[in-house]
């Protein structure tokens, strides 16, 4: 399967590694929206949120557990913003469940 992010994961392709664990892996994303992006994602391939069944929503779980303690390594302890984009009309540009961090200023309140 050709996977930008299973690349990523697997050290095939580089990333910017913010942290790692034995389920998911995050890493600054390529191209900033905020002065902090960060995405996470499970090691484990799954499609997008809309694809989750028990292994994946496990590893889905761990992740919504770990992204505050990404976040405090991130210094965002004044808030930030949680993100994952599901499909075409969500504008999912990579088939792999991620989840962005945004923050490190006030962010808009429009959110589409
Ligand atoms: P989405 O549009 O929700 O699928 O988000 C995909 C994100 O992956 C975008 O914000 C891209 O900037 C980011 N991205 C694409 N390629 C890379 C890469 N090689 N390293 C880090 N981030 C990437
Ligand atoms: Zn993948």
């Amino acid at each position: 399967m050709d996977c930008l992010f299973c690349a990523i994961v697997n050290g095939d392709i580089p990333s910017k590694k913010v942290y790692e664990d034995d389920r998911c892996y995050a890493f600054l994303d390529i191209n900033p929206q905020a002065p902090v992006h960060c995405l996470v994602v499970p090691r484990l391939h799954v499609g997008s949120l809309d694809e989750i069944d028990g292994e994946s929503a496990e590893a889905a779980s761990h992740i919504i557990k770990t992204i505050p303690k990404i976040a405090r390594e991130l210094g965002l302890g004044n808030g930030y913003r949680v993100v994952t984009n599901i499909g075409e009309d969500g504008r999912q540009s990579v088939k792999h469940l991620h989840f962005h961090i945004l923050g490190g200023e006030c962010l808009s309140e429009n959110m589409a």
